[in-house]
């Protein structure tokens, strides 16, 4: 499964600067209250005394930026958490750091292959600890915003094309390997160019960003709300039949009409395709959306369609 969506509206670059979450595990709380000590001024920190916990802890929003984690403990050993952590999706990313009393290199080498970022070993002098954990931190926000950039629309702060075309291959197979339903609505904002040169382009990006938020707000946490390019938006609705669909896409045509955005009457043409399971790429399930994007178009706009 894909990292849980974590879908924002136009707010997206307001959000608070909280610390960094720092998961310490151990099972001597002795050792846990040295770290924590160490570290409680920079970060939040969050605390485990066994394997089993430490697993659970990492999947649990908001997850931790980093763990500390121990080699020798009584449930399941450092090694196969980190093993476990590496193996799953939604936990892959978050650096783990050995903290351990196991000092032979080939201890170390075993660490470091798991996908461990660092090994300390103890006893350890906390000025290089507090250091080395600082530089992780670093990189982990790095990524996290580089990966944030790269799957979001700059304008609107939507998912991009990319994000959608990856995330929907997933989401194609996982349909289709559970039997269930899976549809694609594409939307085209009606007139838009005469929006720009009536008003001018910024309010025309404006009235971008607030259909987008429209969007937003009429969906579920699960759906996958994209903007495909110019005025052209798509929503992918999982665990959802062609009625439902059609239905949900009818609700935000109704939306978009019925208010002003930026001062401006907009209105947009719905195509809605659902996914015909074998053998269907994303490239057919879009175009079958896309014709009857082309369809409400040609039917007077302002309509949702079916695809063929
Ligand atoms: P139709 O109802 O047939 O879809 O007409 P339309 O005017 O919406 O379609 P057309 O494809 O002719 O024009 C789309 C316009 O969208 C043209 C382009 O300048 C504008 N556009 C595309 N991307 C952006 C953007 O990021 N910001 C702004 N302001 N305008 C954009
Ligand atoms: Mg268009
Ligand atoms: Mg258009």
């Amino acid at each position: 499964m894909e990292t849980k969506l974590l879908q924002t509206t136009s707010v997206k670059n307001q959000q608070a600067e909280e610390k960094p979450i720092i998961l310490i595990v151990d099972d001597a709380p002795g050792n846990i209250q040295l770290l924590a000590g160490l570290l409680k001024h920079s970060y939040q920190i969050k605390v485990a005394t066994g394997g089993l916990r430490c697993l659970e802890l990492a999947q649990a929003d908001p997850q931790p930026d980093l763990i500390l984690l121990d080699i020798q403990m009584p449930d399941i050993d450092g090694y196969e958490v980190c093993r476990q952590l590496k193996a799953q999706d939604k936990t892959q990313k978050i650096p783990v750091i050995f903290v351990t009393g196991k000092d032979q290199a080939a201890d170390e080498e075993l660490g470091l292959t798991l996908g461990a970022v660092d090994y300390i070993t103890k006893p350890y002098s906390p000025a290089i600890v507090e250091a080395r954990i600082n530089t992780h931190i670093t990189l982990k926000k790095q990524s996290d915003e580089l990966r944030r950039l790269a799957m979001r629309d700059q304008l609107t702060g939507l998912y991009n094309r990319h994000f959608l075309i990856d995330v929907a291959n997933k989401r194609m197979s996982q349909a289709h390997r559970h039997q269930q339903a899976l549809c694609l609505v594409m939307v085209d904002v009606d007139h838009f160019k005469a929006v720009n040169d009536e008003y001018g382009h910024t309010v025309g990006d404006a009235v971008l960003c607030e259909v987008a938020d429209v969007f937003l707000e009429k969906s579920r946490a699960e759906d996958v709300v994209a903007r495909f390019g110019g005025e052209e938006f798509v929503i992918l609705l999982d665990a959802c039949g062609l009625a439902d669909a059609m239905e949900k896409a009818e609700l935000l045509r109704q939306s978009l009409e019925s208010r002003r955005i930026q001062g401006v009457a907009v209105t947009a043409s719905f195509g809605v395709a659902q996914f015909a399971a074998a053998g269907e790429s994303f490239t057919e399930l879009l175009n079958r959306a896309d014709e009857a994007v082309y369809k409400a178009k040609n039917n007077g706009r302002n309509r949702v369609e079916e695809g063929a």
